[in-house]
């Protein structure tokens, strides 16, 4: 079975996240053995990008979600990194500005998605307005509670606008979380990774999953599904996401656009080499040219 079909939240599906083991690997024995399937995941990947350029008609948006210290900068790091920088970018939502929060909440992602053509990864997302504010209590239940609804309708008017939406929530557990806190206590080039926020966020982790839970199961729709991870172990966590990326870019339909010139004629005009050396060409700046 594809990991799209595996992972994804059927719309209306129940979640439990308790019931999900953060450490699967399928039948995959280890990082070895998985690395030559990830790297065609994301050689597709990045071909498929090059396509999704050219023909320009729609676009992708990746949504990354999850507690900290799941993985979204290392997903980002190892999947994108081969694609052409001109057509992907990444928006990192943090704590809105001024400006931002004087705006409705969704007025900061729309300003992010794709235009036509391009990849948009967002690291954390409009859905931080159903998490950490209903976790921290900042904004009223009447007014977090309705925001599922709206998401749903803005993610389903981007998709009619010719928007892909993917969007992975990267499930670890709480003891692969306080391993990794450990490693960036450990390693100086991570300290600066480390915060008492995490430690503070941490105690919160079952108001988060409870929150996580309510997200997956309202706004995982046919035009915009969620996708649970297993993210305990990097190297699954990279070949599941990288393989559902690559295959929903492959179910795209893209196509390199027409040609609006005759290839012929300017190939005889100015490309034939033989012509060129013998002073025939017709390329102005070439100074043997007859023209
Ligand atoms: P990081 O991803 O570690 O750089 O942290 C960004 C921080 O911004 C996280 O603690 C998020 O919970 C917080 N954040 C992102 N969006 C919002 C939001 N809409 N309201 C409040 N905090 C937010
Ligand atoms: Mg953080």
């Amino acid at each position: 079975m594809s990991y799209s079909k595996k992972f994804m939240v059927k719309p209306g599906e129940k979640i439990h996240l308790d019931k999900i083991d953060p450490a699967y690997t399928d039948q995959h024995e280890s990082h070895e053995k998985a690395l030559t399937k990830i790297q065609e995941h994301v050689g597709r990947m990045d071909k498929l990008q090059y396509l999704l350029y050219a023909d320009g008609d729609q676009s992708l948006l990746v949504v990354l979600q999850a507690l900290d210290a799941a993985g979204k900068d290392g997903v980002i790091r190892h999947l994108f990194s081969g694609m052409n920088p001109q057509g992907t970018s990444v928006f990192g939502f943090k704590q809105p500005s001024k400006e931002e929060a004087a705006h409705d909440f969704l007025w900061r992602a729309h300003q992010r998605t794709p235009s036509k053509g391009e990849i948009v990864i967002f690291n954390r997302s409009h859905y931080e307005d159903v998490l950490v504010v209903r976790v921290h209590k900042l904004a009223k239940k009447s007014i977090w509670s309705k925001r599922y609804d709206l998401i749903n309708d803005f993610e389903k008017m981007l998709s009619s606008n010719g928007t892909r939406i993917l969007k992975f929530f990267l499930h670890i557990s709480p003891e692969e979380q306080l391993e990794r806190f450990k490693q960036r206590l450990d390693d100086p080039a991570r300290n600066w990774k480390i915060t008492d926020a995490d430690y503070s966020e941490r105690e919160l982790w079952p108001k988060y999953i409870a929150a996580y839970e309510d997200a997956l199961e309202k706004t995982s729709t046919q035009h915009a599904p969620w996708y649970i991870i297993p993210a305990n172990h990097k190297w699954f966590r990279n070949l599941a996401i990288s393989e559902i990326i690559a295959d929903t870019l492959d179910e795209m339909g893209l196509k390199l656009p027409p040609t609006h010139v005759d290839m012929e004629a300017i190939r005889n005009k100015y490309h034939i080499a033989e012509q060129k050396q013998a002073g025939k060409g017709n390329d102005p700046l070439n100074k043997n040219s007859k023209s």
